[in-house]
């Protein structure tokens, strides 16, 4: 479905879009994740919804909205010692406001760092309980002198509404794929803007290719955002045949692949397929109640095959919530491999289908069909004379060609193409699409 030199420039491209959403302070509400689906719906078409404040969605209540317009320390000399427009890790997220002047040892219970990682400025945040905090350096923090501090947020923590972005896009059938980026994170680039750039790049790709499946693509924030997402379409979640969140997908690491709930879905077979079939490293982890929405996906009373597809894996990197995860962290060459892969995928999930061999008392003799080449040789188009065996062998309405791929230990194309030039022969008939 892609070239090499279309997901060069697809990872460029990628990557100065991170970086226009790098300086944007989002969080789980506020104006910053509004600005970000601003840009993001300059790319495709986005509808945008608002929850308020208060709504309940299963166990849980949206919380009130947080934004913050300036947030400093100053020394006695009034010299600054941090400014939040510097830096948006700055500050804790959803601090709350305040103005007071404090001495060193009050100060530093709202201060946060990282002993073991000095110069970097750790990602924290107080959603649900209310406080406020600085994040800096350790190496700046160690250096600060007794005396009087001014410590100064302005922030507005009030009802509002929480923000999510949906991206649809029309196939043939209503069968759905749902694609989930969170947008909750300020300036990180491999956990949050990694998944969204990929994210929006697919679906310009999908929306300017045919299609069977509907694709459905959410940006909103982790945990709550999916919550809410969930509560307000249970109605129509049945149409979601598959899944996967896409997160920290711009880094060095191999690609990764974390199965659903279910272990054995179709998402998680054609993941794995393509991984497996990728030529490049890869690892497979086995679902866990933690990480990102997959939990949310996979909780027993949602229960869709959502998997999770990243590079490295949260928390497993030295990088991961500090302000190292920047855009000199994710390169265009890895967004650009991330998207291929996720193309792959999807090509897998819209070819994938189960036929029944019409002529299955003994083998057909292929020459008849013009299925062997001039000479009699092994090759015929793109697939070869194993891969038409393999499919005719195997085609008696139980195996799907992603089934028979992996038995052959062929390459999904290989197999499909294969069943395509035997169904033209009139030698294989297509089941019914149940997914
Ligand atoms: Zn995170």
């Amino acid at each position: 479905m892609m070239n090499l030199l279309d997901s060069e420039a697809a990872g460029r491209r990628m990557h100065s879009f991170a970086a226009e959403l790098y300086p944007l302070c989002r969080s789980i509400t506020g104006d910053g994740v509004r600005f970000s689906l601003q840009r993001i719906a300059q790319d495709i078409p986005l509808a945008v919804s608002e929850v308020t404040s208060g709504s309940d969605v299963f166990d849980w209540t949206v919380p009130d909205e947080w934004n913050v317009r300036t947030a400093w320390i100053k020394d006695s000399s009034g010299r600054e010692v941090v400014n939040f427009l510097n830096h948006n890790l700055h500050l804790v997220g959803y601090s709350q406001s305040v103005h007071q002047t404090m001495g060193l040892a009050e100060m530093k219970n709202h201060l946060f760092s990282l002993p073991d990682q000095p110069d970097l400025i750790p990602y924290r945040t107080s959603y649900y309980k209310k406080t406020w905090g600085f994040c800096l350096p350790h190496s700046q923090l160690v250096g600060l002198q007794e005396g009087d501090y001014e410590v100064f947020i302005d922030s507005q923590l009030v009802k509002g509404s929480l923000t999510y972005g949906e991206c649809f896009i029309q196939g043939e059938s209503d069968d759905e794929v749902i694609i989930s980026c969170h947008t909750c994170h300020p300036s990180l680039a491999n956990d949050n803007l990694s998944g969204i750039v990929v994210g929006v790049e697919l679906a310009k790709f999908l929306a300017s290719v045919p299609r069977r499946l509907s694709y459905r693509f959410l940006f909103a924030p982790a945990t709550i955002g999916s919550i809410v997402w969930l509560a307000k379409h249970q109605s129509s979640l049945n149409k979601i045949k598959h899944g996967l969140v896409l997160t920290c997908v711009g880094d060095s690491a191999p690609m990764t692949y974390k199965r659903t709930r279910h272990g054995d879905s179709v998402i998680d077979r054609a993941t794995e397929h393509v991984l497996k079939t990728s030529g490049s490293e890869f690892r497979i982890v086995d679902f866990h109640p933690y990480g990102y929405d997959e939990r949310q996906f996979g909780s027993p009373g949602i229960n869709l095959p959502v998997g999770c597809l990243m590079r490295s894996i949260h928390g497993t990197f030295p990088e991961y919530h500090t302000s190292a995860d920047n855009l000199d962290f994710i390169r265009p060459a890895y967004l650009a491999e991330s998207f291929t892969r996720m193309v792959d995928v999807i090509q897998v999930l819209e070819e994938n289908a189960t036929y029944v061999n019409m002529k299955p008392q003994c083998e057909p003799r292929l020459g008849k069909y013009g299925l062997y080449g001039a000479g009699g040789g092994q090759r015929a188009g793109q697939f070869d004379e194993l891969a038409l065996l393999w499919v005719l062998n195997q085609s008696d309405g139980s195996s799907d060609l992603l089934a028979i791929a992996e038995r052959a230990g062929m390459a999904f194309e290989k197999i499909h193409q294969a069943a395509l030039a035997l169904e033209k022969a009139g030698l294989l008939q297509r089941e019914p699409r149940s997914i």
